[in-house]
């Protein structure tokens, strides 16, 4: 989608630091971190949130899940949090379904 931001990282049209990619998924580091690990783990494909995804693709929920933990192992961390956001009111701003890898700090629960 052309007015898409995730997929216009995807394409190469807008810069990312990109720490892991497959066929499916990508993972780049979150521009705002929470966390001293903050890492967006995307379908390469366009969906709006992960139950799309869940519905149309699921072996892709998998590789973002198998990518997040990739991800977090390789930066040293055991412990990490994952997390969709689906929908406005529960924090999601762009609207490509994409999974946040946090590590590094204690997280507290619930979140705010
Ligand atoms: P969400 O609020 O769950 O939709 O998450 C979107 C995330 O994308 C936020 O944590 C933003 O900080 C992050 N973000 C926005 N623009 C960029 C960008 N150009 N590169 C990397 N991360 C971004």
């Amino acid at each position: 989608m052309a007015d898409c931001l995730f997929c216009r990282i995807i394409a190469g049209e807008i810069p990312a630091d990109v720490v892991a990619e497959t066929e499916s998924a990508l993972a780049f580091r979150d521009v705002n971190p929470q966390a001293p690990l903050h890492v967006l783990v995307v379908p390469r494909a366009h969906v709006a949130n992960a139950a799309e995804l869940a519905d149309t693709d699921p072996a892709t929920v998998a590789e973002l899940v198998r990518v997040a933990r990739q991800v977090a192992v390789d930066a040293g961390y055991e412990n990490y949090r994952t997390v969709f956001n689906t929908g406005e009111e529960a924090g999601q701003s762009v609207f490509h379904a994409h999974l946040h890898v946090l590590a590094g700090r204690r997280l507290a629960w619930p979140p705010g």
